[in-house]
């Protein structure tokens, strides 16, 4: 529920964080608790509960983009990182409103946990 939703909440500024970019469709943050020197989460302004839910492709495009436009920003273009979309219980999904995992700033192993 949109309402509720942690991260929807986020993006009204009714819950604080660190916010790192906002555009018309999408805002980024630092993940409260980050698993690498670099963890930056970007969402959509639109409630989505999952990358399962996805209907407009062009969402998606523009938070790889941002992501991408904060790895620079970061200095972490070049080095690598990772972009991360965790889905349904499995993978370990556990806020409901989709959002794009940017880790980087250290070695990463392959394959996840
Ligand atoms: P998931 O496990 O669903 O892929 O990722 C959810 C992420 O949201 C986790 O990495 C978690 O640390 C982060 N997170 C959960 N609650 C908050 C919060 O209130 N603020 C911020 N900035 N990050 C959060
Ligand atoms: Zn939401």
């Amino acid at each position: 529920m949109a309402d509720a939703c942690l991260f929807c909440r986020i993006a009204r500024k009714e819950i604080p964080a660190t916010l790192v970019a906002e555009t018309d469709e999408c805002v980024a943050f630092r993940d409260i608790n980050p698993e690498a020197p670099v963890h930056i989460l970007v969402i959509p302004r639109d409630h989505i509960p999952s990358a399962s839910a996805v209907k407009d492709a062009a969402v998606v495009g523009k938070m790889t983009q941002l992501a991408a436009e904060l790895a620079k920003r970061e200095g972490i273009a070049e080095s690598g990182y990772r972009l991360v979309m965790n889905t349904n219980a499995d993978a370990g999904q556990t806020v409901f409103h989709l959002h794009m995992h940017l880790l980087g700033g250290r070695r990463m192993a392959w394959p996840p946990g």
